[in-house]
Formats: structure tokens, C-alpha cells, sequence
């Protein structure tokens, strides 16, 4: 079995929290789909696990705009790449600590999408694998999703919207919380895409960090608390974070 985890954004509560539930189960290796920066307030200490803990992470478009630029992003979301940059830019900070940061950023930017037999991983959709959402509503879009099926081989998985769920190739959406036991046994006979949600800013209206664990039948979504006020006070204590930022991690939206 292994662990899947997407949009960590810099939530060390939360990742931590995961962090936790997931060494109880029998998880060969965690993987993760980008955006482990962005929005929170400690990316150092995220990246650091990040490293430590995944075997692979695909590039997010988080990670793209502070390598790049953040050229598509409001004024909010910018900010907090802006200050993102500055913690690991931070000139206290030994040079070899700084660089290592940036050299795994430069790593993972070179990793689009990522396939492994039947499973293809990316960020948001393999049209366009950073920026692409897929969310629930597009389900009444069938020419949208058939164009994003056409290129999954036969399971795929995403993140980037921070809705988890599945998409069925018969177009049908599936909150986990409607799933017997969260879990989903791939069907024989169609494609499905796997959201796998977000470890650091739930945006299902259920604040609790989201992650899954996969084999080769089926798919297990779990929650697991954490303590978000304390992510909160973090960030608005950070001199650069937008309180929006806060507030959206108690509604988990
Ligand atoms: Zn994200």
C-alpha cells in the first residue's frame, strides 16, 4: 500500500498530524502531488519533511510561481508567495540550508506528471498539469471530461482544487463521506479520477486534514484533526500572511 498526499501548503500542524496517522498504517512510501508551499506560514519546516518523508512530488502551481512567476495569481495569493520566497530566502539562514530548499524545488519543477503502470499522478489535470482544476461541478461539462479522460490511461490521480473525491468516466462525483469505510475498489470497466484533497487547506467545508492510501484494488481516504488554531495564529502573526488565509482553515473552504 502506498500513501498519497497533495496541497500541504506550509500547514506544519497538519502535516504533521497526517505525519502521525499514516506511520500506523502499512505505507510503504508517501508520494505527493505539489503545492507543499503557499499559504501557510512555515514552508521551511514543511520542505524539510517534504524531503524527508516523500518519495516523489510532482511540481503545483505554488511551487511553480515562486520558481517562476506568479503571473495568474490574485493579489492574495500572491502576497503569500511573496512571503514564501522570503522565508527561504531568509538571510540568517546558513547558505547550505537556503540552497537546499531551492535545489529541491528545482527537482520537483521538472516533474510534471508522473506514471507508474496504471496510475498516472499530477497536479491538477494531465491538459494542463499545474493549473487545470477538475472540480465536482464538471461533471455537467462532458466535453471537458472526456478530454481529460482520453489521456488517463486507466486510474489517475490530483489534486489542486482541495475537494476530494472521485470522478467516474460515466460522469459521477463522489464525496469520500459517501464511500462505505471512505474507501472506493477501482470498477473494472471505466476510468476514474482520484482526487486525493488537501493535507493543508481542506476546501470540503471539513477542516481535518484529507490524505489517501492506495494498492492496487481500491482507494481509502482519511481525515485526521489537527490543531488549526494554532495554524491560524501562525499566520497572522507572520507580518505578510492575508488573514483570509486564517479564516479559511476553520471552515475548511
Ligand atoms: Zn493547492
Amino acid at each position: 500500500m502506498l500513501g498519497l498526499v497533495s496541497d500541504v501548503h506550509a500547514n506544519l500542524e497538519a502535516l504533521e498530524a497526517m505525519l502521525g496517522d499514516i506511520a500506523g498504517r502499512n505505507v510503504k512510501d508517501i508520494l505527493c502531488l505539489g503545492d507543499i508551499i503557499g499559504y501557510g506560514p512555515n514552508p521551511r519546516e514543511t520542505l524539510k519533511l517534504a524531503m524527508k518523508f516523500f518519495k516523489f512530488s510532482l511540481i503545483g502551481n505554488h511551487e511553480e510561481a515562486i520558481m517562476l512567476i506568479a503571473e495568474d495569481f490574485n493579489e492574495r495569493a500572491r502576497q503569500a508567495v511573496e512571503w514564501t520566497r522570503s522565508q527561504l530566502n531568509e538571510r540568517n539562514l546558513p547558505k547550505e540550508e537556503r540552497h537546499g530548499y531551492w535545489n529541491y524545488l528545482d527537482k520537483l519543477s521538472k516533474l510534471e506528471k508522473v506514471e507508474k503502470g496504471r496510475f498516472l499522478f499530477v497536479h491538477g489535470s494531465p491538459r494542463v498539469p499545474t493549473k487545470e482544476y477538475i472540480m465536482p461541478r464538471d461533471i455537467h461539462d462532458a466535453t471537458k471530461m472526456r478530454s481529460i479522460f482520453e489521456q488517463v490511461n486507466q486510474i489517475m490521480f490530483c489534486g489542486h482544487s482541495h475537494v476530494p473525491g472521485i470522478f467516474t468516466e460515466d460522469l459521477r462525483y463522489i464525496h469520500p463521506s459517501k464511500l462505505p469505510d471512505a474507501t472506493f475498489i477501482y470498477p473494472k470497466d471505466q476510468k476514474v479520477i482520484i482526487n486525493v484533497g488537501s493535507v493543508g487547506q481542506p476546501r470540503d467545508l471539513d477542516h481535518r486534514a484529507c490524505y489517501i492510501t492506495f494498492d492496487e484494488e481500491k482507494v481509502q481516504f482519511h481525515r485526521v484533526k489537527y490543531d488549526y488554531q494554532l495554524t491560524m495564529k501562525k499566520i497572522q502573526n507572520s507580518g505578510g500572511l492575508p488573514q483570509y488565509l486564517a479564516d479559511r482553515l476553520r471552515y475548511g473552504k
